[in-house]
């Protein structure tokens, strides 16, 4: 089931790439693998997704023990709390989703401490939703002017998840201005900044995240079928 279902989203995806006028081979797939366990994680990654990413710093240390991602590299997606960081920062590529300033001052700390340098993307509330974390897009190029000033964190990109919308096609235009903005930070020329990557696109709007110069999108639904929010979790916490 896992394999048919990447298979079928690389499909979709190649067929928005070349809609869009891109190289297929531009753009990643990254299984969001919240509240999957580790075997479901090793089929995903077995029927080749590019990356998974994980939310929860438990879920994250507990399936990496278990050997879930052999063979892919991981990122964490999620809200991370400082007082994780240690747990986080040199253990995984990329570090998606650093939504605010002491938090990217302490993975800085915590990447100098073991002297590794942690690629790491800015996180974007593109729709102003008091409910999202993340800079806003004014904040946004204003911080990667400042990445001289944390030697041990590379910006690697942009990432962000726009309002849950009715009507496919509605966050277009979150998904361009995302472009803009990191099409603006990159001409900019900046230090301490290889901006490669535009991680935007879910199960629902993948397509039209790659219209709009996605370059990593990230599934879980797609691949894993739905997930048991609330309900009563068996042992394992996740959907039958
Ligand atoms: C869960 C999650 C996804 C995947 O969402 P689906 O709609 O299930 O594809 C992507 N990004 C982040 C940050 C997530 O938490």
């Amino acid at each position: 089931m896992i394999a048919e279902n990447i298979a079928s989203i690389r499909a979709r995806m190649d067929e928005a790439a070349r809609r869009a006028g891109r190289d297929p081979k531009e753009i990643l797939l990254c299984a969001a693998t919240k509240m999957n366990d580790a075997a479901r994680v090793r089929e995903a990654v077995a029927a080749g997704v590019d990356c998974c990413g994980e939310n929860r710093v438990q879920e994250l240390v507990q399936k990496s023990a278990a050997h879930a991602y052999d063979g892919a590299p991981v990122h964490f997606i999620g809200h991370l709390q400082t007082n994780k960081v240690k747990q986080v920062v040199g253990k995984v590529e990329l570090i998606q989703s650093v939504d605010r300033l002491p938090l990217l001052q302490c993975i800085e700390k915590e990447a100098a401490r073991q002297g590794v340098v942690q690629d790491i993307l800015l996180e974007v509330n593109v729709g102003g939703e008091e409910s999202k974390s993340g800079f806003t897009p004014e904040q946004t190029p204003l911080i990667a002017a400042e990445m001289d000033a944390f030697p041990h964190c590379r910006l690697r990109g942009l990432m962000a998840i726009p309002p849950v919308s009715k009507n496919s096609g509605d966050n277009r235009r979150f998904f361009a201005e995302i472009q803009r903005i990191a099409v603006d930070i990159i001409a900019k020329k900046q230090h301490n900044i290889r901006m490669d990557i535009l991680s935007m696109g879910m199960t629902d709007d993948f397509e039209d995240a790659i219209a709009c110069g996605s370059t990593m999108v990230r599934v879980g639904t797609a691949i894993f079928g739905a997930r048991n929010y609330g309900g009563t979790p068996d042992a394992t916490g996740l959907p039958k």
